[in-house]
């Protein structure tokens, strides 16, 4: 106990002046380096674990920190006497918790976490998987089916994996618990890690002889043709789950569930947004101008929709219930929203560019249309029009 203390700075390698940050990064590659598990017997590494962790706990401590700078050693002495042949700093205040997490988390992987005898019934793993549907499958629903290898519990060994007429043996390695616990002692007390046990891959039972038709891992697998039912209104990225046709579940447990994304195709005229439906729909000049029916295509077909006279473009329609069910309640539908758009006339023949002339005339729109310069203006922009088309076609 009277052996001099080294400096906490120095055991940690680093300056009076180190952050945080620096402190913590020294102390968990040390942590690392000398922890008693991956040095079993080794007292020196065991004594510089030790050291380094005491050191930690003080200059992670601004507090503990800011008195050891002032007094050293002297400010943790006297008070908690012989703890421990720890120079008598009283370490149930500090806090390892997040450093543990970091450093035991990535020396000992899965280990710690087992905490779970391995030998209850456990439910199966999920299955995930995809499938694609067009826009009106989506909106109105339908049956789809799914190949996939599922895996059965083995009808000859009844998923023991045992020849049948045997049967599976307790291991002896972990008395059946699937889990064998390290015990070792260290600077804080004794460390348990609990890990799979070896022998029997967690199981806790070990099999002398295999089932020879499944090769002792009690499953079969077989390819399978699964039903699936896609509501009407399902979504983009949704998944329908198909209960108890995933993986087997273990030591009697229910089967996992299989889990079917869903992607819906775009449509080349409908958009979605939630339960309702977009589109966009070309309207004549002169249907928008006098009035007249348009077809609009919806989901349930087509839609007689009459323009009213002195349309303009843009204008917005909204088709109640034309739009998806609501995954909720089928009886409720969004709406489809039709955006009006008039089109400009392009390809015109002699008498039909003659007919807008004259409309034209008729109400009174003619400035610059006959002048010389109007003419020159028009050809212009037609040119520049051309321009245009031809990079888009390209
Ligand atoms: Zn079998
Ligand atoms: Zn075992």
């Amino acid at each position: 106990m009277a052996e001099a203390k080294r400096d906490y700075y120095e055991v940690l390698g680093v300056g009076r002046d180190a952050d945080d940050a620096a402190i913590k990064k020294a102390y968990r590659a040390l942590a690392k380096k000398y922890h008693p598990d991956m040095n079993p017997g080794d007292k020196e590494a065991e004594k510089r674990f030790k050291e380094a962790s005491e050191a930690y706990a003080v200059l992670s401590d601004a507090e503990k920190r800011r008195q050891y700078d002032q007094f050293g050693h002297a400010a943790f002495e006297g008070g908690a006497g012989g703890a421990g042949g720890f120079g008598g700093f009283d370490f149930n205040g500090a806090d390892f918790s997040d450093i543990f997490g970091d450093i035991f988390g990535d020396l000992f992987g899965g280990g710690r976490r087992g905490g779970r005898a391995n030998n209850g019934p456990v439910k199966g793993a999920n299955i995930r998987k995809s499938i694609r549907i067009t826009f009106e499958e989506a909106v109105f629903g339908c049956e789809k089916e799914l190949d996939l290898i599922l895996k059965d519990p083995c009808e000859d060994c009844h998923g023991t994996g045992a020849k049948p007429g045997t049967s599976p043996e307790t291991c002896t390695k972990c008395g059946g618990r699937g889990q064998v616990v390290y015990t070792s002692q260290s600077f804080f007390g004794t460390v348990q890690n609990v890990q799979t046990c070896p022998n029997c891959g967690g199981s806790g039972k070990v099999i002398k002889e295999k089932c020879p038709k499944c090769s002792g891992t009690g499953y079969t697998s077989s390819r399978k043709r699964i039903k699936v039912t896609i509501p009407a209104g399902i979504d983009n990225g949704q998944s329908v789950r198909i209960r108890e046709k995933g993986e087997p579940g273990i030591n009697g447990g229910p089967r996992g569930d299989l889990l079917v994304e869903v992607n819906v195709s775009r449509h080349p005229v409908f958009q979605r947004q939630d339960v309702h439906i977009f589109s966009t729909v070309p309207i004549s000049f002169a249907v928008a101008a006098l009035g007249g029916d348009v077809r609009i295509p919806t989901v349930d077909g087509d839609v007689i929709y009459t323009v009213k006279p002195g349309t303009k473009t843009d204008t917005k329609v909204r088709l109640k219930g034309k739009g998806v069910p609501s995954l909720r309640s089928a009886q409720v539908r969004g709406d489809h929203y039709v955006t009006l758009v008039i089109q400009t006339p392009e390809r015109l023949s002699a008498e039909a560019k003659e007919a807008l002339r004259r409309f034209d005339e008729l109400t009174g729109n003619t400035l610059n249309q006959n002048t010389e310069t109007g003419e020159k203006e028009k050809k212009k922009k037609k040119g520049f029009m051309e321009k245009v088309k031809e990079a888009f076609e390209e």
